[in-house]
């Protein structure tokens, strides 16, 4: 029997989790079509308009617990919205003092900070420049792409403003990702998005989110959809858009997904293969080299990483901030008993424990695992309910992807190894 190999730190167990915390919840100060936060204002029951705000007490205690209830060598914090930069730059200042005050020596503490890039100023940047934020930063395409969903509360475009903020980016030499969700009409356009992208936004890595969003999505949480009306696969009410759809009229369509994939892919594999980061690309080369695939949506398990919201309740993932998908509170739990707790375990391992047979079966069951199971709200081809809506366009890109995947490794001196 091989013996079992625990990672130590500091001579003892190494003990991880990863918290993406929202200290104004879903305040924001634009109002982008497809937020699948903005609503939870309503679902959370939050004042009419807005959300608390974390106090300096609260904020003070959870940086505590966080950095004492782990033991790694580099604890990073992820700050989310709404819109975290609506809090002050004096906000962010105190969390850096208070990061110092508790972070143990030799241990590095690390920050990242998703913002819509609104708000970025001179200030602002020469801040998360000098102290080394990793900034993620949305943004949606060329001008007219980008302002048809987001858009500030007068319901104008901010594609000016986070241009701005680019701009800001790079002259304080800011370590930034841009996101860019892939909706009805950017999968429409892949060239033009990923060229855009790359060559005006000079994007040192780019994300890209598929907007698949049941027409529920504000009100009932994943799984718990009405299972008698749930589509099957590629059918005319899995299609945005159609008479009955269940997904809203801006999001991709699963084979729109895959083309736009396939499309950008052709590109990047011929001109930019290591000059350009795409996350999704960077990914499959770890997935075909037999390692385990750095995003969790293509991966094995979920629940590595809680949602918190500014009141201290925590939720196993930021894709179930819902009252069912509770699993505690900060000031009546320590965190890390959230964490790995039974019910936070169940959560990670169902992504792979209910697989639908069509997924099982799968060729590309090693790269994708039936994707993130916020998105399983159709039923495969045989009728089985709980099988991924982007499904056929995931199917499409990595059958696509496989020889050119396969050779990268091998070019690399790895061995391919696609095997689950
Ligand atoms: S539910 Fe989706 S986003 Fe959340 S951990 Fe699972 S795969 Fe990741
Ligand atoms: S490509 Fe489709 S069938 Fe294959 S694992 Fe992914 S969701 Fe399942």
């Amino acid at each position: 029997m091989q013996p079992i190999k625990i990672n130590l730190h500091n001579g003892k167990a190494s003990k991880r989790f990863h918290v993406m915390s929202k200290p104004i919840g879903a305040a924001c100060n634009i109002d982008c079509t497809y937020c699948y936060y903005l609503s939870k204002q309503d679902l959370l029951e939050y004042k009419k308009g807005c959300s608390p705000e974390m106090p300096f007490d609260q904020l003070e205690s959870y940086i505590k617990q966080y950095i004492e209830q782990q033991n790694t060598p580099e604890i990073i914090f992820t700050w989310q919205g709404g819109e975290p930069t609506m809090l002050g730059l004096d906000y962010f200042k105190e969390v850096v003092r208070l990061q110092a005050k508790y972070a143990p020596k030799g241990v590095l503490i690390s920050n990242d900070l998703q913002t819509n890039g609104t708000l970025l100023t001179d200030a602002w940047c020469y801040f998360l420049s000098k102290h080394n934020f990793l900034v993620g930063l949305s943004i949606d395409g060329p001008e007219m792409y980008h302002n048809a969903y987001r858009k500030n509360r007068a319901g104008r475009g901010t594609f000016k403003q986070v241009m701005a903020g680019i701009t800001l980016l790079h002259k304080h030499k800011v370590n930034f990702a841009t996101l860019t969700c892939i909706n009805k009409l950017t999968s429409q356009n892949p060239l033009e998005i990923y060229r855009f992208l790359r060559d005006e936004v000079r994007s040192p890595q780019i994300q890209f989110i598929p907007i698949a969003e049941p027409e529920t999505f504000r009100e009932t949480a994943p799984h718990h959809w009405q299972k008698e009306q749930l589509p099957i696969l590629g059918s005319k009410q899995a299609q945005p858009g159609e008479l009955g759809s269940v997904v809203t009229s801006w999001s991709v369509s699963s084979e729109g997904w895959g083309t736009f994939l396939c499309t950008v892919f052709d590109e990047w594999v011929k001109q930019d293969l290591g000059r350009v980061n795409v996350q999704y690309f960077e990914a499959c080369v770890e997935t075909w080299m037999g390692r385990t695939n750095p995003l969790c949506t293509l991966g094995s398990l979920c629940g590595k990483g809680l949602a918190m919201e500014p009141n201290g309740d925590v939720f196993a993932c930021d894709h179930y901030v819902y009252p069912e998908y509770k699993i505690g509170n900060i000031h009546e739990k320590p965190l890390d008993q959230m964490a790995f707790s039974a019910k936070q375990q169940a959560f990670g391992f169902a992504k792979s424990r209910t697989l639908t047979k069509q997924c099982q079966n799968c060729d590309y069951k090693f790269a994708c695992f039936g994707e993130c199971p916020k998105n399983r709200f159709v039923r495969s081809y045989d009728g089985e309910v709980g099988h991924n809506y982007l499904c056929q366009g995931w199917h499409m890109f990595f059958k696509h992807i496989d020889t050119y995947m396969c050779q990268i490794v091998s070019a690399m001196g790895h061995q391919v190894r696609k095997t689950v």
